[in-house]
């Protein structure tokens, strides 16, 4: 009946342990372990460090010079709302003129996550300057002499900083300068991974900017001095957890994108608990469908009501957040399918609609799971015939979780509520209200505390062709997760390439970075708009061309918010939909604009244009 399938990905395959990878490899320059705790010898660093000095590898490209001449990079000074350092302070030099004038300090007794943190640091500013840093460790005198602090030691301590604790919880990273001191640090318990974020995020601040896996989409700048003057900045995370598939398959690209956070599965998780086999031996947990209990229907489902059933689901849930420690939640959803094969028995059959049925459920397994886990979720979708508001008046478990799936346009902005009454054949689901009345009228008809979003990225999955081409969301995907977060989303799941299965892959990031970068960034920096993001973004990749390149993904952008085409959940409208040819003449103007200083630019970002704009041209035989 229905040929063509997509509908939500079984996505198992987080890992719950964070690779630390970075720290596996490469060779790295420590101080020579001290012989007494008390010989201090910061100039011998200094001197040790530029020793060291050509252990770059020359892969960067300047770009973030933007070709002046003066390559030094103050970091802070011109921020505004840093003044914690009196101003006229002097900066803190961390490398003059090619020459290392500082090290690296950890604890005498780091993690790995700091250790690999601070190897990283060493690594770019290598990159960078040409310049190696020693790292030191705490236990010899770091009084006088200039410092990058990576993770809590006693000099954080000393120069009054609190470390981030606590799984789940605050995650925050912190970027401070007081005195002779840098510190660089953030929450690494469980699987946080903050120290890590805040030396990327303070190798961004030079210049630094990683949009794919080829060397070709990441960006070092060369400079010859790096200092610091007024910094005193954290972040805490817009969204507590973020996943996707970059995260799942890039995991060390990953951090540069801040992916991560709290750890979770998605997608429907009901068979790993109980498997289909399990039928042998509990038949009357599956669906009875013309009078017959049945395990092998296509979209086949479970007997929701049964008690014992949904005992059983929290048992093994608990089982599996005992083996998973770092996991805050676990998808108890039903299975994949739409309105058929669901049970008909006399229980199942009382309740008006498969969401009341499924919340009765999920609220059933939330409190087995409560004694043990209180503060785990589980959470059920809104989602095909479990996407309307529920009926009865049934009020969620406090460690119930709701994900509503975007059974909505992919390119219409939710703020705008735009929506196509009447009958979908794909959802197969009937419209009478906006996707984002629903949200709002099914949160506060349950009362719900724990909300998420399942969002569509996987554009190439029912329309080949969109593999090829560009789509950018920019300001609406940022403006969309503001919107989630101000009704309450603890976090958003992107469920998008690179996935073989989804027609993306690695070799996808060239065409898919504006897309999938904005919006893992846009969960990471509350404080930045998808127009923010991409302006960062094209400066550092095509240099003086920057702004011109933002006209163009502005103009995309634009397409797509505008875009009248037919699309639901992860359909995206026909191209020509979305590129008419009133939008085909804006985009073109804007890469002409652009082509017009590839003559100003350096080859790396020559090359970087010239691979974007190719895309455009040669997507245009599908409009
Ligand atoms: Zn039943």
């Amino acid at each position: 009946m229905v040929k063509k399938f997509h509908k939500l990905r079984i996505v198992l395959s987080i890992a719950l342990t964070v690779c630390l990878a970075l720290s596996l490899f490469g060779c790295y320059y420590y101080e020579e372990v001290p012989n007494s705790d008390n010989e201090s010898s910061n100039t011998s660093q200094t001197q040790d460090s530029s020793q060291n000095g050509q252990s770059t590898d020359g892969t960067s490209d300047g770009s973030s010079s933007k070709g002046t001449t003066n390559s030094s990079a103050v970091v802070g000074t011109t921020r505004p709302g840093n003044s914690s350092t009196p101003s006229g302070a002097k900066n803190l030099s961390l490398v003059e003129k090619g020459k290392a004038n500082c090290t690296i300090v950890i604890a005498a007794n780091a993690s790995a996550k700091v250790k690999a943190a601070a190897e990283d640091l060493q690594t770019y500013i290598g990159k960078i300057t040409g310049a190696t840093p020693a790292i030191g460790f705490d236990n010899k005198d770091r009084s006088s002499g200039n410092y990058i602090l990576v993770g809590p030691s006693k000099y954080t301590q000393k120069i009054g900083i609190k470390t981030p604790k606590g799984y789940p919880g605050t995650e925050k990273i912190i970027l401070k300068r007081k005195d002779n001191y840098l510190a660089l640090l953030g929450n690494d318990d469980g699987a946080y991974t903050g120290t890590q974020f805040a030396v990327t995020a303070f190798l961004e601040e030079l210049g630094c900017g990683w949009f794919g896996p080829d060397e070709l989409w990441q960006v070092v700048p060369k400079l010859n001095s790096i200092s610091v003057g007024s910094l005193d900045k954290t972040v805490t995370p817009k969204f507590n957890s973020r996943i996707n598939n970059v995260y799942n398959n890039y995991k060390d690209f990953a951090m540069r994108w801040y992916l991560g956070g709290n750890q979770l599965m998605t997608g429907h998780g009901l068979p790993a608990l109980v498997p289909k086999t399990t039928f042998n031996t509990h038949p009357e947990w599956f669906s009875l469908i013309n009078g017959k209990r049945t395990n092998t229907t296509t979209w086949w489902q479970y007997c929701y009501s049964n008690e014992e059933f949904a005992k059983e689901i929290g048992r093994k849930v608990i089982e599996y957040f005992d083996k998973n420690p770092h996991a805050v939640s676990y998808p108890i959803t039903a299975n994949d399918g739409w309105e058929t094969d669901w049970c008909e028995c006399s229980e199942c059959s009382k309740y008006p609609t498969d969401g009341d049925l499924m919340l009765t459920f999920a609220n059933r397994v939330a409190k087995v799971v409560a004694k043990k886990y209180p503060n785990r979720t589980l959470h059920i979708l809104s989602y095909h015939s479990t996407y309307h508001i529920p009926q009865l008046n049934t009020e969620a478990e406090p460690n119930v979780e709701i994900m509503f799936c975007r059974e909505a346009s992919m390119t219409s902005p939710i703020k705008n509520g735009y929506y196509k009454p009447g009958r979908n054949s794909i959802t197969h689901n009937t419209y009478v209200r906006s996707w984002k009345d629903n949200f709002r009228g099914y949160i506060s008809k349950t009362g719900v505390k724990n909300i998420s979003v399942w969002e569509w990225y996987c554009l190439a999955v029912e329309y080949e062709v969109w593999k090829d081409i560009p789509w950018v969301q920019g300001k609406v995907a940022i403006e969309n997760q503001n919107y989630w977060k101000s009704q309450g989303a603890d976090y958003v799941f992107y469920d998008q390439g690179p996935l073989p299965v989804y027609r993306e892959s690695g070799v996808s990031f060239p065409l898919r970075w504006p897309l999938w970068y904005v919006a893992a960034k846009g969960m990471w920096d509350s404080s930045l708009t998808g127009d923010q993001i991409l302006s960062q973004a094209c400066d550092k990749l095509f240099g003086n061309a920057g702004p011109a390149m933002l006209k163009y993904y502005q103009a995309l952008a634009t397409a797509s918010a505008e875009c009248k085409g037919d699309s639901i959940c992860w359909v995206p409208p026909a191209p020509g939909e979305m590129y008419t040819s009133a939008q085909i003449k804006k985009i073109d103007a804007t890469v002409s604009a652009a082509e017009k200083i590839k003559p100003k630019i350096s080859s790396d970002q020559r090359k970087r244009l010239e691979n974007q704009v190719n895309y455009w041209k040669s997507a245009k035989v599908y409009f």
